[in-house]
């Protein structure tokens, strides 16, 4: 053995890298086996490279049109090769940060690709070290579609946002959140962007309502949409790509495919470890993390659920508290919000409203326009929706749904409000400062009984 740790975190993603430094709080000695940069995906290769360049996307945007406020600059350019470096940049930073936030933790960062031994310890190489527990969190990898594989002209998200070039003309496939994400920052660089989704909505994981919001605001900024139609054929050429959906013929620059993921967990050695896993290859745990290996705990992308960064964070913090012995609160998925940074960006909580009728509740639904408030017009950002999915016995919130510019700093009031079970009516009396788009989710609490103030 080469040496023996409490905790061993295979993976320093946003759920590796957090539940190795609340492992370290609690005293115990911890390790993570990372084979590329800590931070994990998440900061290096998806929500913050996307974020970055969605940031970039809005203040050329703003700059580009700014002469309605007052502001007019000419011969605005982007700068692809500068946008780029900006993009690496603000990872390396993050990345770096996380190290150091090891460091001082006293976590010890083993370079290199870990698996499980049938007893459950960790091999990393050559080495083989002694776990207490174990936590796996080494996420998920891109999935291509039938028949389709991935080159320089076929992309995955990660390929997306790291293109070499500005596209003329880019495909993407899948309008989920990553998909929308990258229309909606090439449109406002002035690429022609075409979004295919084989689904009847674009984001389809939310609320009707919200996703009509996006799609109208998407057509104004010229992407071009296709709904309910699966891509048929895709033929990648060496400058192009050739891609027939529906009844539509199209050739661009680059494909985006932005669609499902698999945990990334060949080379665990889950079955020699006793860890089972689902049909779809997700490794099967319960609430506090814990696997079929009782030693072995599992987070993140890894297990089922959503696949969000913050709720990988939260499950490390579970899985470590758990395996301490010290209590702790299992991730109650209801309440992890979704966010999509697109423009307008869209923030969910809960349920939407087709889901909660599907449940037998008896549903009141309160709405409030963002362009009903003064902040509105004030910030110049009227397009949006606050819509709020309420039981009428009590008025508990089922589900909040949020869509405009800063949708995913709105939610999580909403989320507050659910997790201290409070409901509509409390929110109604909640005093909201002014001007401020917030003011909106108050009079969509107002909007169940009817008094919206700004309707
Ligand atoms: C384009 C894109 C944008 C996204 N944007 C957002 C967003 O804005 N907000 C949000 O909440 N979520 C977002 N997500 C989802 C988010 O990235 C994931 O949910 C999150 O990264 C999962 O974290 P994780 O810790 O499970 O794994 P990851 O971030 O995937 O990290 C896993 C780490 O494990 C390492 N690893 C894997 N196998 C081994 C091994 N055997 N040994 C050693 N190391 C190993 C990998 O190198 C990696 O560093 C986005 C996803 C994509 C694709």
């Amino acid at each position: 053995m080469a040496d023996s740790y409490d905790v061993i975190v295979i993976g320093g993603g946003p759920g590796g890298y957090v539940a190795a430094i609340r492992a370290a709080q609690l005293g115990k000695k911890t390790a993570v086996v990372e084979r590329d940069k800590p931070g994990g995906r998440c900061l290096n290769y998806a929500c913050i490279p996307a974020k970055t360049i969605l940031h970039s996307a809005e203040v050329y945007d703003h700059a580009a049109n700014g002469a309605g406020l007052g502001v007019v600059a000419n011969d605005v350019k982007v700068d692809w090769k500068a946008l780029g470096e900006r993009r690496a940049d603000v990872s390396s930073a993050l990345s770096s940060g996380v190290k150091m936030l090891w460091d001082k933790n006293k976590v010890t960062t083993i370079e290199g690709e870990g698996s499980l031994t049938e007893t459950g310890d960790v091999a990393v190489g050559d080495a083989t070290y002694e776990a207490g527990t174990v936590v796996l969190a080494t996420g998920s990898i891109a999935l291509a579609i039938p028949g389709v594989e991935f080159s320089d002209r076929v992309v995955d998200t990660w390929g997306a946002w790291s293109l070499p070039e500005q596209p003329k003309r880019l495909a993407v496939v899948g309008a989920g959140a990553s998909g929308a994400e990258i229309a909606s920052a090439y449109a406002r660089f002035g690429t022609e962007v075409t979004l295919i989704e084989m689904l009847d909505q674009i984001l389809p994981a939310e609320d009707k309502d919200m996703a009509r919001v996006v799609e109208r605001t998407f057509k104004k900024q010229g992407i071009t949409i296709s709904t309910g139609t699966p891509v048929e054929l895709v033929s990648a050429g060496k400058s192009s790509v050739k891609v027939k959906y529906g009844d539509t013929e199209t050739e661009v620059d680059y494909l985006c495919i932005a669609g499902g993921r698999a945990p990334d967990t060949d080379p665990l050695n889950l079955e020699t470890a006793g860890v089972a896993t689902s049909d779809r290859g997700k490794v099967e745990i319960n609430e506090y993390q814990q696997t079929s290996n009782p030693k072995v705990y599992a987070i993140g992308d890894l297990v089922g659920r959503k696949a969000l960064a913050h709720k990988a964070s939260e499950e490390g913090v579970v899985a470590v508290e758990h395996a301490a012995g010290v209590e702790t609160h299992p991730v109650d998925e209801n309440l992890v919000a979704g966010a999509t940074f697109c423009e307008p960006q869209v923030a969910s909580v809960g349920i939407t409203e087709a889901q909660a009728k599907e449940a037998g509740h008896d549903v009141k639904i309160g709405r409030q326009k963002l362009g009903g408030e003064g902040a509105a017009a004030v910030y110049d950002d009227r397009d949006g929706l606050v819509k709020l999915v309420v039981d009428s016995e009590f008025g508990e919130i089922l589900g909040a749904h949020v869509v405009g510019n800063r949708a995913c700093d709105m939610i999580p009031e909403l989320v507050n409000t659910m997790a201290l079970e409070g409901g509509y009516q409390e929110l109604a009396r909640i005093v909201h400062p002014h001007p401020t788009m917030s003011e909106a989710i108050l009079d969509a609490a107002r909007a169940v009984d009817g008094w919206a103030i700004h309707a």
